[in-house]
């Protein structure tokens, strides 16, 4: 199957690896809505958020709690918007979840 997200996991794509286990992997947006723009994904393949087992959508959200304190440090934002959107009506592009973490600073007006 084709997928750019799991071609990512794999490495055949190149990315800028943020954080790295078992379940998950974390990586550098390639068009970043702020400094440290980060995407979180499960190495399982799941085309959305909502057809996850709950104990792994848990996990995730888990794993994403801990990589935006970690991004969050790394760029020293004040806060982080952190978010997903579920399927291409909500302008999911890439069908496989993913969990943006996205850093913000003190009166950056929601701008890159
Ligand atoms: P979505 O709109 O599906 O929620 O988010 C997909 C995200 O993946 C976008 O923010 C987009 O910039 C990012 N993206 C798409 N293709 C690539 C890629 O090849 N490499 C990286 N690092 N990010 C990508
Ligand atoms: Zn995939």
């Amino acid at each position: 199957m084709e997928c750019l997200f799991c071609n990512i996991i794999k490495g055949d794509i190149p990315s800028y690896k943020v954080y790295e286990d078992e379940t998950a992997y974390a990586f550098l947006d390639i068009n970043p809505c702020s400094k440290g723009h980060t995407v979180v994904v499960p190495k399982t393949h799941y085309e959305n958020f909502t057809e996850m087992p709950a104990e792994e959508a848990a996990a995730l959200f888990a794993t994403v709690r801990m990589i935006a304190r970690l991004v969050e440090d790394a760029v020293s934002a004040d806060g982080s918007n952190i978010g997903l959107n579920n399927k291409p009506a909500a302008g999911q592009a890439v069908p496989h979840v993913h969990v943006h973490i996205i850093p913000r600073f003190e009166g950056d007006n929601g701008g890159s």
